[in-house]
């Protein structure tokens, strides 16, 4: 007999509300605790899950298990090719160990939810009790409320009392192989010791971070949040997106430091950086809300009618970081050398794409999915449709960013621009946000940056004349 905690994108041991309970169970009826992780390679492909995401998981699952093994619970890793049989597999391993009870936190995705129904089917002819929590969320969708501090669970760190028994049974599950990469969605030798080296995996990693950032930057962080040449923000999404930090966690210690008498813990840096946490929930409750946006459809179903381009010469240009918008190419680098782009950026690069180049918005999201470390379809489905005005956002279409304004607004001294676009490095004052317009283009050509490959005004109009003959067809 045993009870079964099935780890997703929850890959924690502190404060992980299913793991927990599946714990306490598991202490009630004194039987061993198991966790599994499954590895789908046919899910990472069909969620567009960026390499870099899947070298992340795989090496957190190694860290997972050596601190699970030393509270003498197994984590069995096992991969599982088609995505249709996880529910098959997950019920014969139930019946192999025997096991009377599963929990796992709920993914609000509608295939993850298609996924779990099954699970809890499946599992109740066979008589197991399945638990599906709500734990992604500080406040979990169908539930708002204000003011109390979100609990946090810390999971029993004494050896369980079966300890022995979950060795003796079930030893041989401490072993099982954690694989070293996944069908297609492997690094190249160079970018994996990079990438590596910059986003270091695991829980301590991400708490290690999370204190570092209370400690000295959260103060500031109104102030140093919109400005991508400073790290004036935590960089802690890829541990919020892969559960290696709990949000319930996050906001504890933001609100545990607003309490503190240190002048650095300004009370308005922190609020503000609550509140952007808060984003995430509220894009996974419009997930939970409107699930059809999972479905490659704009939340405001009357913006299903705008023509877009599909010029593919425009398109590759904005992947590379060669629009001639020095702004919009160095966050296109920063993205492909580092798999994380500010998040003032990741709006310019957006908007430039979506309505002046008037490129189908869904083109950006899917290559951000496919090269960012922190890719969370939620979170990414409700930038887009932010930047693209097709999402929840209240403003209309008109909301167009004009991409050499916000880099002369928020990259004044240009440091950003010349941080990741090499060729205008050279180019001195404030010619480095427009060289062509201003006197730098020679040097610019020299070096082989490209001439903007569009008139923004021009392009502008376009997009608004282009919104609003779509918005009269929806
Ligand atoms: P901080 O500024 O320190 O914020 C703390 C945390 O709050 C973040 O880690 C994140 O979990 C959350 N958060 C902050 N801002 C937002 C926001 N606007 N929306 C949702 N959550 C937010 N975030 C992702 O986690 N995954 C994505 O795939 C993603 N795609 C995006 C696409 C576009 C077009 C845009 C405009 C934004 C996107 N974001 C996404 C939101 C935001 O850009 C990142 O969360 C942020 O840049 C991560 O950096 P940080 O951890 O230093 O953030």
């Amino acid at each position: 007999n045993a009870v079964v905690h099935w780890f997703k994108m929850d890959l924690r041991t502190v404060d992980n509300r299913a793991l927990f309970c599946a714990s306490q169970k598991a202490r009630e009826a004194g039987v061993p605790l198991i966790t599994m992780y499954l590895v789908s390679p046919q899910d990472f492909e069909a969620h567009l899950v960026a390499p870099i995401r899947v070298d992340f998981t795989l090496r957190t699952l190694r860290i997972l298990r050596e601190d699970l093994a030393k509270l003498n619970i197994p984590l069995y890793v096992e991969t599982v090719e088609e995505r249709k049989h996880i529910p098959v597999r997950i019920a014969e391993l139930m019946e192999t160990w025997g096991a009377s009870h599963l929990y796992t936190n709920m993914e609000y995705e509608v295939d993850e939810l298609r996924r779990e129904a099954k699970v809890v089917r499946m599992l109740a002819e066979k008589d197991i009790c399945v638990e599906v929590m709500h734990d992604a969320c500080v406040v979990p969708p169908g539930r708002l409320c204000s003011g109390s501090d979100p609990e946090v669970l810390e999971l029993c760190a004494q050896p369980l009392r079966n300890a022995e028994l979950a060795r003796r049974v079930f030893g041989q599950l401490f072993n099982s192989e954690i694989p070293m990469t996944v069908r297609n969605k492997n690094l190249a030798d160079e970018e994996a010791g990079r990438l590596r080296a910059l986003w270091p995996a695991g829980e301590h990693e991400a708490k290690k971070r999370l204190d570092a950032f209370c400690e000295h930057r959260i103060g500031h962080y109104d102030r140093k949040r919109n400005l991508p040449a400073e790290a004036g923000t935590s960089s802690l999404s890829i541990h919020l997106a892969s559960g290696t930090l709990s949000a319930r966690t996050a906001v504890r210690a933001a609100k545990d430091r607003n309490r503190s008498k240190d002048p650095n813990a300004r009370s308005e840096g922190i609020q503000v950086w609550i509140s952007e946490v808060a984003w995430r929930d509220f894009y996974k409750h419009v997930l939970v809300n409107w699930p059809y946006i999972c479905m490659n459809k704009p939340f405001k179903p009357e913006y299903s009618n705008i023509s877009w381009s599909y010029d593919k010469a425009h398109f590759v240009a904005w992947c590379e970081g060669r629009t001639g918008f020095p702004m919009v190419d160095a966050a296109m680098r920063q993205l492909r050398e580092m798999g994380w782009m500010h998040n003032r950026c990741r709006m310019v690069v957006a908007s430039f794409l979506s309505k002046d180049l008037m490129i189908d918005w869904r083109m950006g999201e899917r290559f951000f999915m496919e090269h960012l470390i922190d890719g969370d379809f939620a979170s990414n489905n409700g930038g887009w449709g932010f930047s693209a005005s097709v999402g929840v956002d209240p403003q209309p279409y008109f909301r167009i960013f004009n991409p050499t304004l916000q880099s002369e607004r928020f990259d004044k001294a240009g440091d950003y621009i010349r941080k990741w676009v090499p060729e205008l490095c050279g180019i001195k004052g404030s010619a480095v946000h427009e060289p062509y317009a201003r006197g730098a283009g020679a040097l610019a050509k020299k070096n082989g940056y490209p001439e903007p490959i569009v008139n923004h005004r021009v392009a502008r109009e376009r997009a608004l004349a282009a919104y609003k003959k779509g918005i009269e067809r929806g």
